[in-house]
C-alpha cells in the first residue's frame, strides 16, 4: 500500500546509479561521460539527480537553457555544465554562474565574444556545435575558416569542445546516414584541431549512440534518457531501470447505472452497472487528453483499469468494475512494469515526452530502492 496517499513521482536514485554504471560499462575508461539533465532531469528532479551523478563521478552536465544551469549552481553543483541552447539575453548570467555555452551560429559567436570581452574574460570555455545532418542547430563544415578567424581575434574564448548530434542513432535502418554524420564530424574536427594547435574534446553520441555506435564515442558521450532508464530498444531497456514511478490514489468510487455517462461532454456511456474510480491527476499534471476514452490505463491491485471518458484538468476516471479496490487505495500510472514508454506508445508518443510532461504540481519524492 502506498504511503503517500496523493499523486507522487518517486525518483529512485538506486536505479539511476545502476543505469549510470551500465552506460559507463559501454564506454572506454578514458571516455568522459556527460549527463544530460535538462527539463528538470527528464521530468524527475534535476538537483537530486545531479548530486547523485556528481558523487558517482560524472565528468560533465548539460542542460538546454541557462536558467536550468543556474538551478544546479544554486544547489552547489561544481561539475562543468554545458548549456546546449543558450540565448544571448542570458549570456551575462551564464558567465556569472560559470556555465559553458554551446556556440551554434555566427550570431551567437559574435554576441558571446562581445559579452565575454566586456566582462574581461580570458579563455572562457565554449563548445562549438556543428550541424552534421539534423538541421536544427550548429555551424556547417564550410563555416570553419570564418569561425577560426573570429576566434583568433580574441583571447576571451577557449574552445573546450567540438560537438554534433546524431539524427537517428536508435534506428538500425539509418546506419548509413549515421555513418555519414560520423564522417562529417571527423572531417570538421580534424580541420579545426589542426588550426587551434591544441585538442578540444569531441562528442557526438547521445544514449543510443553510446549503445549502438562505439565508433562515435570520441572523447566524451552525452547521455540523457539512458540514465533515466530507457534505451530506445527492447534489448537495451532490459539492461536499464526506469528511475521514475508515477503513483496516485483512489479519491472516490462511483457506481454508474446503465445508460449514465461519465465525465465532460458525456464521452462515456455505461452499458451495464459499472464502477469507476476518480484519481487526483489530470492533463495539468501531464496525463494528456490523448489518453482519454480507453487509450490509456492505470494499474490498481495489479490489474489494468482503462481511462473512462475525457481526461479532466485535475482528475481522471478509470473503470474498476472488475477490480477489487476501495477509496484510498494506491494506483500506479507508470513504474518498472508498465513503463512510461509503454504508456506513451498508446498515444504514438515516446518515453521522453511522457516523462518530461509530468508537471511541477506533482510532488517529487526521492528514494533509494
Ligand atoms: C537531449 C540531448 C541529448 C541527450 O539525448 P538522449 O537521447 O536523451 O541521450 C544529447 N545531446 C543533445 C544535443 C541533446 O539535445
Amino acid at each position: 500500500m502506498g504511503k503517500f496517499k496523493e499523486t507522487v513521482l518517486e525518483i529512485d536514485l538506486t536505479a539511476l546509479a545502476h543505469n549510470y554504471k551500465y552506460l559507463r560499462s559501454k564506454i572506454n575508461s578514458e571516455t568522459k561521460l556527460l549527463a544530460v539533465v535538462k527539463a528538470f532531469g527528464y521530468g524527475s528532479e534535476s538537483v537530486a539527480v545531479a548530486k547523485e551523478l556528481e558523487n558517482l563521478g560524472v565528468n560533465y552536465f548539460a542542460v538546454a537553457y541557462v536558467a536550468e544551469g543556474v538551478v544546479l549552481r544554486d544547489a552547489g553543483i561544481r561539475t562543468p555544465i554545458l548549456v546546449l541552447h543558450p540565448q544571448p539575453v542570458n549570456f551575462p548570467t551564464l558567465i556569472e554562474r560559470c556555465l559553458e555555452p554551446s556556440i551554434y551560429s555566427f550570431r551567437i559567436l559574435k554576441e558571446f565574444i562581445a559579452v565575454a570581452e566586456t566582462k574581461k574574460q580570458q579563455d572562457y570555455p565554449v563548445h562549438l556545435k556543428f550541424n552534421t545532418g539534423l538541421n536544427r542547430l550548429g555551424f556547417l563544415e564550410n563555416d570553419v575558416p570564418s569561425i577560426l578567424s573570429a576566434l583568433k581575434k580574441t583571447s576571451a574564448l577557449k574552445t573546450k569542445s567540438l560537438f554534433s548530434h546524431l539524427v537517428a542513432s536508435e534506428d538500425p535502418s539509418e546506419k548509413e546516414f549515421t555513418h555519414t554524420q560520423i564522417e562529417r564530424f571527423k572531417n570538421i574536427s580534424a580541420a579545426i584541431a589542426l588550426e587551434l594547435g591544441y585538442k578540444p574534446m569531441l562528442h557526438q553520441s547521445n544514449t543510443s549512440g553510446v549503445l549502438n555506435y562505439p565508433e562515435a564515442h570520441f572523447t566524451m558521450v552525452r547521455t540523457g534518457i539512458g540514465l533515466f532508464g530507457f534505451g530506445n530498444s527492447t534489448k537495451e531497456n532490459a539492461h536499464l531501470k526506469p528511475v521514475a514511478t508515477l503513483k496516485s490514489v483512489i479519491s472516490q468510487i462511483h457506481h454508474i447505472q446503465p445508460g449514465e455517462t461519465v465525465g465532460y461532454n458525456r464521452a462515456y456511456t455505461a452499458t451495464k452497472l459499472e464502477r469507476t474510480a476518480t484519481l487526483p491527476i489530470g492533463h495539468a499534471d501531464g496525463i494528456s487528453r490523448a489518453f482519454g476514452n480507453g487509450k490509456g490505463w492505470v494499474t490498481i491491485a495489479g490489474k489494468k483499469a482503462p481511462i473512462v471518458g475525457n481526461v479532466c484538468m485535475d482528475m481522471l476516471m478509470v473503470n474498476v468494475t472488475e477490480i477489487d479496490c476501495k477509496e484510498g487505495d494506491e494506483v500506479i500510472i507508470f513504474d518498472q512494469n508498465t513503463t512510461a514508454e509503454d504508456l506513451s506508445e498508446a498515444i504514438h508518443s515516446i518515453s521522453y515526452e511522457m516523462l518530461t510532461a509530468i508537471s511541477q504540481r506533482v510532488k517529487r519524492v526521492i528514494r533509494r530502492n
